[in-house]
């Protein structure tokens, strides 16, 4: 299974036209400018791969709002403000070396999540992407746990908790982390997902939903296990934390995996299933 996962482009080729044909769940297509050393440093210390990470300047299509921060591990989007928060964490852990991992925000439970299947303009998902979304959001209402989903198709932003749309861009999606107790809010499905299989719309759809919820890569410690190259230079500090009862090795079936393959089911791993039901 893992010989058919695409091996992730190095950076300088992901920021041309090449990651077009590739199958990981990543696009660049924003701003890019240099990083600090300091600032690398404070995402290490925090369990980050900082290897690829680049400032973002974040534009919600639909909003209209910018929002400055920086894109991690292709696909995590963690704003100015909540590196702040996320440093001033009072939960420690040293040495995360496992699988399935979430960051120190969480969303607060019991509560109902309910989720916008975005259908205005230019920004609206397929008929393939709506599917797929249902059936993601039935992938999280199937779990034991406080939190449930509700998903409605339209352009009442105000009314949900996590929006997902569609942007012009390669396969794959794009998130962030939650923070005041609320998941993160907007979810970008990159236009050329849809090329793929419902099942592989499906998988993109629940992991991104994964990362609004906290979790964070399952191989974040070396992301070459999925894509093929990649690696870590962040193994401890906040951030990373072992969920209990999920392995300390590579958990292949992870759908938080950093790349995915073409071929994916579109379903949770059974320790997916653990960490979720664990955390909510
Ligand atoms: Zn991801």
């Amino acid at each position: 299974m893992r010989t058919i996962r695409k091996a992730v482009l190095a950076l300088t080729v992901v920021i041309t036209s090449a990651l077009l044909i590739s199958c990981t769940e990543n696009a660049i297509n924003k701003e890019v400018d240099g990083v600090s050393a300091e600032l690398k440093n404070r995402f290490l210390d925090l369990g980050f791969d900082a290897s690829d990470m680049q400032a973002h300047t974040s534009k919600n299509p639909i909003t209209g709002e910018v929002t400055q921060g920086y894109l991690l591990e292709k696909d995590m989007f963690i704003s100015t403000s909540q590196l702040e928060e996320m440093s001033n964490s009072k939960v420690f852990h040293v040495g995360a070396v496992g699988e399935q991992y979430r960051t120190t925000n969480l969303v607060s439970s019991p509560r109902t999540i309910r989720v916008l299947g975005y259908t205005g303009g230019s920004n609206a998902l397929s008929t393939k992407m709506r599917t797929a979304l249902q059936l993601a959001v039935d992938n999280y209402n199937a779990l034991n746990m406080g939190l449930s989903f509700t998903l409605s198709f339209g352009t009442n932003t105000g009314a949900a908790e996590i929006v997902v749309y569609r942007v012009t861009g390669s396969a794959g999606g794009s998130a962030g982390f939650p923070s005041g107790g609320l998941p993160y809010k907007w979810v970008q499905i990159f236009s050329g997902t849809d090329s793929y299989s419902t099942s592989v719309v499906e998988h993109v759809m629940t992991h991104e939903m994964g990362h609004c919820l906290g979790l964070r890569h399952t191989d974040y410690f070396n992301r070459s296990l999925s894509c093929g190259s990649g690696g870590n230079e962040g193994t401890s500090g906040v951030g990373a934390i072992h969920i209990p009862g999920t392995p300390t090795g590579f958990d292949a079936n992870s759908i938080m995996l950093a790349c995915f393959s073409c071929s994916e089911s579109g379903n949770f791993g059974s320790y997916d299933v653990t960490a979720l039901e664990y955390l909510y």
